[in-house]
């Protein structure tokens, strides 16, 4: 990639969390800067030094450093030797990173620069980017999160700017929170490693650059035993994903171990959250909250979220919609995760008895158990009102500029689930070319899913269904409609491979069929990525702008 503005290369830069735990920093010059990167040294566990004229005015912060014996000064020239001898022993001398502030003009910052280029040692010059082999981030911290950005350099204020806003969307006390989920899965990772699981069923993954892996949403089915008695780390990885942060801020160490009890044995179903039977007369509303952003929530679910007591809500449904529910409103989160959606649900079936009030993802009659949830309910004497959501079945698509049905292209839609009971596989439809094929609950079996869609299975004898051509187009379209939607558009041939690279972001659907390629037309490449979707919230502000635009 070349940048138009200067000509140069402007790939990404590595940003990386560096150990700078006693290591030796080298800062040249005494400014108001200098006091400044010395400030950030200290901070960050290191030691400073800083090389000094003896006429330079030492900055007074720097001068205070230095009496307190946090920095040492040296007060001379520069000198080239000074690179390679004032570093630690155990790095036979050479300084671990330089911070000159003299400014580019001055003939020493080059000068240095080069110097500590050939050797390897990591420089930082103001003011001259092109003299920098890197260049600090604007940070903000809250315990073990950090959170770092940079303007590569076209240092405008826009990135301290930045820094706040995401800051002030983050809830508060995310950083002990973070501190409370890690230690907890560290004690589990230790239990389960002690019961002698291999490290392939822990799935040790320590890395922050790792998102979900496609095999995220795997089932674990009865006979995987290894699968099963990770559960509660399993678990732990689900709400992570899932709960909005609000509520994962607010959890406490006696509410996980009550949680983890109730995962730590395979037959968990019993007395969890304190919930028996029914405690109060009331009303069951089955509310359809839409795919994921609020805006596409009837007014019916709203005034219903609005007016609950408590709610119960799927996994699924994403934290705007939960925001939406009153602070004094209880809200139970199912505790679904793959291979255990049957114990889930009877759960939230319990709760609900006592409870009364039931959210719903997408549509609630559309694979969302909604009429096994009426027919409980009308059983114990509350027969539920159920409101329709709008289904990401039609939505997704929609979201990823796929119409299900154009003229001359598609004449009929097909929803169907790449998941049946128990996780088998449901019958393949066969080939209709003028036809969208929309697969939920799909994604963690897309192979599977593919390659019977186009291939025949060795016990096929008959060989009578129509199979899917491998360049049929199709698209995997997951948390349509919230602001980290992602769209993979490829083909029957290559969307695994895509889906194996990108990894999962749950939940997300598969649409199959010429659709796909009416407003998004085959590209070069086997795959393509669109990341993001913020159109209901551009419309949003457009209509209060015209607004107000028409107010004056
Ligand atoms: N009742 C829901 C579907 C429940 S089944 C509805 O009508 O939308 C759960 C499946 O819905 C997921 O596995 C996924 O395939 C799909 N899904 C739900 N929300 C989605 C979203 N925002 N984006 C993509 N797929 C979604």
């Amino acid at each position: 990639m070349r940048d138009a503005s200067n000509g140069a290369a402007s790939s990404a830069p590595l940003m990386l969390a560096w150990d700078a735990q006693s290591q030796i920093h080298l800062i040249i010059g005494a400014n108001s800067l200098a006091a400044a990167r010395c400030a950030k040294s200290l901070e960050v566990g290191a030691r400073p030094i800083i090389i000094a004229t003896e006429t330079a005015d030492l900055h007074f912060s720097l001068a205070e450093h230095i009496s307190t014996g946090a920095a040492h000064l040296i007060s001379r020239d520069f000198e080239d030797s000074d690179l390679t001898s004032l570093g630690r022993e155990e790095v036979d001398g050479v300084v671990d990173m330089v911070f000159i502030t003299l400014g580019g003009q001055h003939a020493l910052s080059r000068h240095i620069s080069q110097k500590c280029r050939r050797l390897r040692i990591p420089v930082n010059v103001s003011d001259a980017p092109d003299l920098c082999s890197f260049t600090l981030l604007s940070t903000y911290s809250d315990g073990p999160l950090h959170i770092g950005i940079t303007t590569s350099g076209r240092g405008c204020k826009l990135a301290s700017r930045l820094r706040r806003e995401i800051a002030a969307f983050l809830p508060k006390n995310l950083g002990s929170a973070i501190d409370r989920l890690g230690s907890v899965r560290r004690k589990l990772w230790e239990e389960d490693h002690a019961a002698g699981l291999s490290d392939a069923a822990l799935e040790v993954d320590d890395d922050d650059t790792t998102g979900q892996k496609h095999t995220f949403n795997n089932l674990v089915t009865e006979g995987d035993m290894a699968a099963a008695k990770t559960r509660r780390i399993r678990w732990l990885s689900q709400i992570c994903e899932y709960w909005p942060l609000r509520k994962l801020t607010a959890i406490t160490d006696a509410d996980i171990n009550e949680i983890l009890k109730a995962y730590s044995s395979s037959n968990h179903m019993n007395e969890t959250n304190g919930v028996n039977g029914v405690s109060k007369k009331g009303k069951i509303i089955l509310a359809g909250s839409g795919p994921g952003h609020p805006d596409l929530l009837t007014r019916a679910t709203y005034n219903a979220i609005q007016n609950a007591d408590i709610i119960l809500a799927d996994k699924l449904v994403p934290s705007p919609v939960l925001d939406l529910i009153p602070r004094r409103t209880e809200l139970h989160i199912a505790r679904k995760f793959p291979g255990n959606a049957d114990q889930a649900q009877e759960e939230l079936l319990q709760m609900g008895l006592a409870a009364l009030q039931k959210g719903q993802q997408g549509d609630p009659y559309l694979y969302g158990r909604g009429a096994e949830e009426f027919e409980f309910f009308r059983a114990q004497g509350y027969p539920p009102v159920v409101l329709p959501g709008i289904t990401s079945a039609l939505s997704a698509s929609l979201f990823a500029d796929i119409p299900a049905t154009h003229r001359g292209v598609s004449d009929q839609v097909l929803i169907c689930t790449g998941t049946g009971r128990k996780g088998a596989a449901p019958e393949p439809p066969a080939y209709v070319p003028t036809q969208t094929v929309v697969f939920l609950m799909a994604l963690h079996r897309l192979s599977a899913l593919v390659e019977v869609l186009t291939e025949y299975a060795p016990d096929d004898l008959e060989r009578t269904r129509a199979l899917w051509p491998k360049d049929t187009p199709c698209a995997i379209v997951e948390r349509a409609s919230c602001p980290d939607q992602r769209v993979i558009r490829s083909t029957l041939k290559n969307v695994c491979q895509a889906f194996e690279a990108a990894g999962s972001r749950p939940p997300g659907l598969l649409v199959v069929g010429a659709s796909c390629h009416v407003l998004h037309g085959p590209g070069d490449s086997k795959w393509a990525i669109e990341e993001g979707f913020s159109g209901l919230d551009e419309l949003h502000s457009e209509i209060q702008d015209l607004a107000l635009s028409q107010e004056i």
